[in-house]
């Protein structure tokens, strides 16, 4: 009986999460306690070694672990977000793993004996690439995981492979990199750079009615990708034609947020306009259990106060805005894109 009563009292299994989220939310203590630990302790030489001694090699060292431990502990943490999220997953494991692999040729470079000069420059060199490939790469990551449009996807990721082994390639070279390298590896990087922004523009649900504007858009990234790589082909050296260069940017600019603010316009009317499911939803609340129906967004539950979001989307065309519903293939009815 009493035993009986125990089990009852216990019953709080309520609350407990799943045995796979406790693992991970176990380690991902175990890696933020890591950092704190490895931050402090660097910290604290750093500030020993600049009040006590005078500044020297050592002193520098230790200031550029401690930068490069910061720097790459945030690229991680943002990897290990959108890993957890799903976005993007394969990118972000890519993405931890090279910069754990870039951390560790800086850490190598900047205590190995007599590295600490060009090596660690050319390792820092290294870790802009990374990230700033990383983030290039994530059009077309993004792109790819969604199973849309796999050609220019693949396409995107292999160009900002490419571009970024080349420059990896320039930064390396112990003899100086030959011209014609340099200038292959700088078109490599427009390349790489407009089939991003094609990436992110081809996503832009901005509806049927933006197609021109997504034409024009996409017109001037790739003028503007054939005009670099023109100049840097060929060295040119003319005012007219840089102020030409300056033109098509500025137009592809501003065409590229006119589509956004066009989409963001769009996306408002939303949940105001839901015509397949009413913006409200019955439920039990999972805490207390009571019965009740809230709105979407924001909502609490109205028994014991516990806090929730709820988001209610019906799936429509990205191109012309079709209501995507009790459809026996998955093509738009309307204007036949592939969903
Ligand atoms: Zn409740
Ligand atoms: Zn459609």
């Amino acid at each position: 009986m009493e035993e009986k009563a125990a089990v009852t009292f216990q019953s709080p299994a309520l609350g407990a999460a799943p045995d796979h989220l406790l693992a991970h939310l176990r380690l991902k203590r175990a890696f933020l306690r890591t950092l704190v630990i490895s931050l402090t302790t660097c910290a604290l030489v750093a500030v020993g070694a600049l009040l006590l001694g005078t500044f020297n090699e050592t002193t520098a060292k230790v200031l550029t672990t401690l930068g490069a431990l910061a720097v790459h502990s945030g690229a991680a943490m943002f990897c290990a977000g959108t890993l957890e999220h799903r976005r993007w997953p394969k990118l972000s494991a890519a993405g931890l793993i090279l910069f754990a692999v870039s951390f560790c040729v800086l850490i190598t470079c900047i205590w190995w004996p007599g590295w600490f000069d060009e090596p660690t420059i050319r390792a820092i060199l290294t870790f802009g690439t990374l990230a700033g490939f990383y983030i290039l790469a994530i059009p077309s990551a993004d792109l790819w995981e969604r199973r849309t449009r796999r050609v220019l996807a693949g396409a995107g990721l292999l160009v900002c492979a490419a571009a970024f082994l080349m420059v990896l390639a320039c930064i390396w070279a112990t003899v100086s990199c030959n011209v014609e390298f340099a200038k292959a590896t700088g078109i490599a990087i427009v390349i790489a750079f407009s089939v991003a922004h094609t990436s992110l523009l081809v996503r832009v649900p901005a509806g049927r009615g933006a197609d021109w504007l997504l034409m024009v858009a996409l017109g001037c990234v790739w003028l503007l990708a054939a005009m670099a790589s023109a100049s840097i082909a060929w060295g040119i050296d003319e005012e007219f034609w840089y102020r030409w260069l300056g033109a098509v940017g500025v137009l592809g600019a501003c065409s590229s947020f006119a589509l956004l603010i066009m989409a963001k316009l769009r996306q408002v009317g939303k949940v105001a306009n839901l015509q397949s499911a009413a913006a409200r939803v019955e439920l039990r609340c999972p805490r207390c259990t009571t019965l009740q129906t809230v709105d979407a967004g924001a909502a609490r539950c109205n028994a014991c106060g516990l806090k929730f979001r709820i988001e209610i989307e019906e799936p429509r065309c990205a191109k012309c805005d079709y209501l995507l519903w009790q459809l026996p293939q998955r093509r738009c009815p309307e204007c036949g894109t592939e969903f």
